[in-house]
């Protein structure tokens, strides 16, 4: 045992699991060997007895000697094939129902993950957390033993999708040399009663038994929230069983790795009818079983839902944020993968990979792997044999704002996009001077006409009232530049509204930016934020006033600016697309204020898309708790 074990920083590479899985090795080997002598005795046996009944003359006998008894069922002859169709039977209907209680798991091997710790690049803070857990449970039995304390059981991995929590569960069961045991909660759910709880106990069951076997064992369910929702209300969640059931099942089994082994209660059922012979100083005592050494990792993206007593000490006690990556950890995870994907030098400059890595605010780790996969894809469609700047540069554009896909509009319709779009960016341009105009473009893109494309210059968490009142003053550009240039605003308007009216509700409800200091959040139950603040009366009137007010504001603007509009429209007809500082050029040929000029006030991002006319959602603002939504 290794007491250092516990406190270094690194995996303790001597530990207890190494220790009894050596004691493991030499048992299996022990019994190998007596298995080994019996076949050699009755080897030897035989063949002494065939060399006497050869002395002696009666060969052939040495047959009836060892020879297998021969099975004869007197009498069963005419009810054979009913027999057998009745055995049939049995196989066909009870067979499917055995197998719909075995446990539904997916068994890795240590050998078969090929990662490990130093493969999980970018999440430093996480790494140095899981390490800290993984040596509890390489060392638990100097905890327990020595140090009189008690093994962590179970880790909740807490993220968005694709951080990672998957890939850090498989790289510590790789590093600590145990089997990794992956369910999906669904995989645990059935049309049967009791069937999801028995797949529950067989899925805990075939973890003790790893983990005796091989000195410890980590189990890892995701989306834990599925069949681990607080067990409130109605819900009809969590199969025939009901969440509750569940719930309780997974309670029960989270404190079941004390229980005895099958071997272990059969010894005991020994040991009992054998006491009761013993006078009372005499009996037998057997040692209590050791328990069977698992971690559970559950992950979500819903820790909230979980029932609170899932999370009570002794369960799934210890909760690991799996945030997505920060600047520097998505450096780290371009350099990662563009060591192992063939690229061409452009790629190699430190300032493109910095460049990269500030431009994809808001991927997690799988989305920065599958954009330069994505990359991959275009250098070879130009014949490249690596992925070139120009390639990721592409495919970002495909993978944040879809396909280009020409769409047959009339010219009228044409026109109306452009300006609409030129509106957003000219009033982004001259209120938002924190945001960097990334695309402006009128070509179809998933169910935009039209786009307009921006972000933070910096990477933000927080959003002040007057960058949010800006971001609703964006959305008006596209909606007051169709009236001033038709006369009338068109349904493509439908998207803009949504996402101002929701950035207005939450500044209400939500931020105190309003006239009340009262939270909305505050109130208990599903109902959404933006529901609560439009469906009061008061708080539904100060939305209007700040919706109304912006848009005062942008009228003027674009009053004042509309030859900015104009030519923004112009170059977009000419063009389709204008990237980047493209739509600054146009802007300060037709007279605007440079970039970085006191007097321009003002511009989205690839993820908060503008859409025009007749698209319908809109996404400029996506201000959801101000953090950063990884872009599905
Ligand atoms: P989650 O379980 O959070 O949804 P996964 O663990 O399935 O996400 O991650 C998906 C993929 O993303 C992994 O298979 C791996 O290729 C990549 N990945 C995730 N995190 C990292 C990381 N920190 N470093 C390198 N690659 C990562």
């Amino acid at each position: 045992m290794d007491l250092a074990g516990l406190a270094q920083s690194g995996v303790s590479r001597n530990s207890d699991v190494t220790e009894v899985r050596e004691r493991n090795r030499q048992r299996r080997l022990r019994r190998l060997a007596v298995l080994l002598a019996l076949v050699a005795v009755l080897a030897v046996t035989r063949a002494t007895l065939a060399v006497v009944d050869v002395a002696e003359g009666r060969a052939g006998a040495a047959h009836s000697v060892l020879a297998l008894p021969r099975l004869s069922l007197p009498g069963l002859g005419p009810y054979a094939p009913a027999l057998l169709l009745t055995l049939l039977l049995v196989a066909v209907i009870g067979g499917p129902m055995l197998a719909m209680g075995r446990s539904p798991h997916v068994l890795y091997r240590p050998e078969e993950m090929g990662i490990g710790l130093a493969d999980v690049v970018g999440a430093d803070t996480v790494v140095e957390e899981a390490v800290k857990t993984l040596n509890l449970f390489l060392n638990h039995r100097v905890l327990r033993e020595e140090m009189g304390g008690n093994p962590r059981r179970g880790v909740l991995f807490e993220g968005p999708p694709g951080t990672g929590k998957t890939y850090i569960a498989k790289a510590l069961a790789a590093e600590a040399g145990v089997p990794f045991l992956f369910v999906s909660s669904s995989a645990f759910q059935s049309m049967y009663y009791g069937q999801t709880n028995r797949k529950i106990r067989s899925y805990f069951k075939s973890l003790r038994k790893a983990a005796r076997r091989e000195g410890g064992a980590i189990g890892f369910i995701e989306e834990i929230d599925a069949i681990g929702s607080a067990r409130t209300g109605m819900s009809g969640g969590g199969g025939r069983e009901g969440v509750a059931g569940v719930v309780n099942e997974l309670l029960i089994q989270l404190q079941s790795f004390d229980h005895p082994s099958g071997w272990q209660r059969a010894r005991g059922v020994l040991l009992d009818v054998v006491n009761r012979w013993l006078p009372a100083g005499r009996r037998l005592v057997e040692r209590p079983p050791e328990p069977a050494n698992v971690l559970v990792i559950g992950a979500t993206n819903r820790a909230a839902d979980l029932d609170p007593a899932l999370l009570r000490p002794g369960r799934f006690d210890r909760t690991i944020s799996v945030d997505l990556p920060s600047r520097s950890g998505r450096r780290q995870i371009l350099d990662y993968y563009l060591a192992r994907k063939a690229h061409e030098a452009d790629l190699d400059d430190p300032l493109r990979r910095d460049a990269l890595a500030a431009t994809t605010f808001g991927y997690s780790p799988v989305m920065l792997e599958r954009l330069l996969d994505e990359a991959l894809v275009w250098a070879l469609r130009r014949g490249g044999r690596g992925l070139g700047w120009e390639d990721v540069q592409r495919a970002k554009m495909t993978s944040e704002l879809g396909l280009a896909q020409p769409a047959a509009l009339t010219e009228r319709e044409r026109r109306c996009v452009a300006t609409h779009e030129a509106g957003h960016a000219t009033v982004a341009w001259l209120v938002a001077p924190e945001r960097k105009l990334e695309v402006l473009s009128i070509v179809k893109r998933r169910s935009s006409l039209g786009l307009l494309a921006h972000t933070e210059r910096d990477e933000r968490w927080t959003v002040t009232q007057s960058e949010v009142e800006n971001l609703i003053r964006i959305a008006f550009g596209g909606m007051v530049a169709e009236e001033l240039f038709f006369g009338e605003t068109s349904s493509g308007v439908a998207g803009d509204l949504k996402a101002a009216t929701e950035a207005a509700a939450r500044m209400v409800g939500s931020w105190g930016m309003g006239d009340t200091l009262v939270s909305l959040d505050a109130v208990p139950g599903p109902v959404h934020p933006v529901a609560r603040a439009l469906g009061d009366d008061g708080t539904a009137r100060q939305v209007e006033t700040i919706l109304g007010r912006a848009r005062d504001d942008v009228r003027g603007l674009l009053h004042a600016n509309a030859g900015l509009v104009a030519a923004l429209r112009d170059a977009l007809l000419e063009r389709d697309e204008l990237i980047g500082p493209e739509i600054g050029e146009v802007l300060v040929a037709a007279g605007a204020l440079a970039p970085g000029s006191p007097a321009r006030a003002h511009s989205p991002a690839p993820g908060s898309p503008v859409p025009a006319p007749g698209a319908d959602p809109l996404g400029v603002i996506d201000l959801r708790d101000a953090q950063p939504e990884p872009r599905a």
